[in-house]
């Protein structure tokens, strides 16, 4: 497909700002993102990313919003594609529609089972098993730059930290441009994975995944949407103002800028905000942040 490459831009000298989206299920959903993303648009990020259904779910829908994405406005999409109940044919064809659609940028995840994200991962028969055999397979399909999910609290699946590393260089190596993690509400915990990738001798560039907290129920969900408790001298913070919803998504605001300015600060090669389809936050983040650079294909 060719095309500007998300790839490119990671492994450029000035940081990449880029926002995630997920396919809507109603049509009240879709007015919602197409809001949010024209709202977002403005912004000239590097790139937006549109997320793959869970349980290999909204195929149709990711395709169709990528590809509207790249036609009805200015930005460079990014499609997520993820192996749950897909044969490799399955796979194959996604991967030509999105080339067809002149989609160059995919994020190669394994996705997790229907139901319990945790539940027993069993492969399609005629499907494969990793996220490395799924960067092999877009690789060979065509000129396509390819990113992959880093996790900064080690995968929930795997047994230790090494293993999780020495697995994730694997990854890398099967063809992965860049990489971005789950989110996380510490930069030291990035700091680390990046430290440990690099020991293992892989410079494959980690982009950092955040998402601002905006209420309570964020930090309650920490465990299961960053993979750790949320970080305790940080929660304090917090409960300090927990009965009052707008200085709890005020000091979500500024936690976050301080988190982003200290990863800045730390060489990060890019920062991709994790949007649920919603603007504000994200823009007050980025109106404080107030980058002088940012990289995009224009
Ligand atoms: P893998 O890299 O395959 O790893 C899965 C587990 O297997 C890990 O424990 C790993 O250490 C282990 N492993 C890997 N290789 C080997 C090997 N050779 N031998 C033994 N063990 C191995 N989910 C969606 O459904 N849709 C999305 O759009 C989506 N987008 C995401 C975006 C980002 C940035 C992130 C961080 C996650 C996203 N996810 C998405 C969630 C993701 O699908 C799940 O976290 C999934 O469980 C792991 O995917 P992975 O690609 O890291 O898997």
């Amino acid at each position: 497909p060719g095309g500007p490459s998300v790839g490119e831009l990671i492994r450029g000298p000035v940081p990449t700002f880029s926002f995630e989206f997920f396919p809507p299920k109603t049509p009240a959903g879709e007015q919602l993102l197409w809001q949010a993303i024209r709202e977002l648009e403005s912004l000239r990020p590097s790139f937006v990313s549109i997320t793959y259904g869970a349980g290999g779910t909204t195929r149709d829908t990711t395709v169709a919003v990528t590809e509207r994405v790249a036609t009805e406005t200015t930005l460079l999409p990014m499609a997520h594609l993820t192996a749950v109940n897909h044969s490799v044919a399955e796979l194959r064809n996604v991967i030509g529609r999105l080339a067809g659609a002149g989609i160059s940028n995919i994020l190669a995840v394994r996705g997790d089972p229907p139901g319990d994200p945790m539940g027993e991962w069993v492969r399609h028969p005629d499907g494969i098993l990793y996220a490395e055999d799924l960067v092999r397979l877009i690789r060979a399909a065509g000129d396509f730059s390819v990113g992959v999910a880093a996790f900064p609290y080690k995968h929930p699946r795997s047994a230790d930290v090494e293993s999780d590393t020495r697995h994730f260089v694997r990854k890398c190596r099967a063809g992965a441009d860049f990489a971005i993690t789950q989110m996380f509400f510490d930069a030291e915990d990035y700091l680390r994975l990046r430290d440990r990738v690099a020991a293992s001798g892989s410079d494959t560039p980690i982009v950092a995944g955040v998402m601002p907290v905006t209420r309570m129920a964020t930090i309650e969900r920490s465990v299961q949407l960053s993979g750790a408790a949320f970080p305790p001298a940080l929660l304090e913070r917090f409960e300090r103002v927990a009965g009052d919803e707008e200085a709890v998504r005020a000091l979500g605001i500024e936690t976050c800028v301080e988190m982003c300015a200290r990863l800045l600060d730390e060489g990060v090669p890019g920062i991709h905000f994790i949007t649920l389809n919603r603007s504000t936050a994200t823009r007050e983040v980025w109106q404080q942040l107030a980058p002088a650079e940012v990289a995009t294909a224009a």
